[in-house]
């Protein structure tokens, strides 16, 4: 055990270099979300197979084939695949609101919650075993399929989330819309995981981010950099 946690607090990236493909943006908003509790990476490292528990729409079984085909662009490894079987990563899409409620609340998550992820990974190595993502049914149309996106971000390993506004959609952040025009433009475009999302996906799962890095060991990175964090 102390063995463990002596190598566990020496996790650093090798070589940085690689960092400086990313702009600053992608950095600043990686730092945001790319760490959850305990404020380390975990990721998969084995195939990541997605099946849908139970039953649900055609629209919704349509949409997860969607994002799964989407998630097998954005990252070459591990492979991302649907499945019919029982996948590590379940999708649930309960029908009825009670159903959503009381899940969420034996998850003791709050009130504000449309859509969550019970993840499990090991505590020793950091890695990604299992996750199961709820959906409530009260979640209609566009806003549902980003939902769905947002989560599945969450169930490959960007288990946080940014405060900070962005002019452009960030699935993990908080979107400062300038105009009624621009928000309908939105509601009126079909959910993909925007570019932002899709560059800190590519960041996590670089061959040279350790599972088990800390955000403040990432943060130290990055000023090695020259890279000046807000
Ligand atoms: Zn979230």
């Amino acid at each position: 055990m102390i063995l463990y946690l002596f190598i566990d607090s020496q996790t650093r990236i090798d070589s940085p270099l690689f960092l400086k493909k990313y702009s600053q943006e992608d950095l600043l908003y990686y730092a945001d979300v790319g760490f959850g509790y305990p404020n380390k990476i975990k990721k998969w490292d084995q195939t990541i197979r997605v099946s849908i528990a139970g039953s649900c729409s055609r629209q919704d079984s349509a949409e997860v084939a969607k994002v799964v085909d989407e998630l097998s662009r954005i990252i070459a490894f591990p492979k991302v695949v649907l499945t019919k079987e029982e996948g590590n990563v379940q999708v649930h899409f309960p029908d009825s609101e009670p159903e959503f409620e009381s899940i969420k609340t034996a998850e003791g998550l709050g009130v504000e919650v449309r859509g969550f992820v019970d993840p499990t990974s090991s505590l020793f190595t950091n890695k990604m075993k299992q996750v199961k993502i709820y959906l409530s049914p009260l979640l209609k149309n566009r806003k549902r399929n980003a939902v769905l996106r947002h989560e599945f971000c969450h169930a490959l390993g960007l288990s946080g989330h940014s405060k900070r506004y962005y002019y452009e959609e960030h699935l993990m952040g908080r979107l400062n819309i300038p105009s009624l025009e621009s928000a309908e433009l939105l509601d009126s475009s079909p959910a993909v995981i925007p570019a932002a999302d899709v560059r800190a996906l590519q960041l996590l799962y670089e061959r040279e981010m350790p599972t088990g890095l800390k955000r403040s060991t990432f943060k130290a990175h990055l000023a090695e950099l020259g890279i000046q964090l807000q």
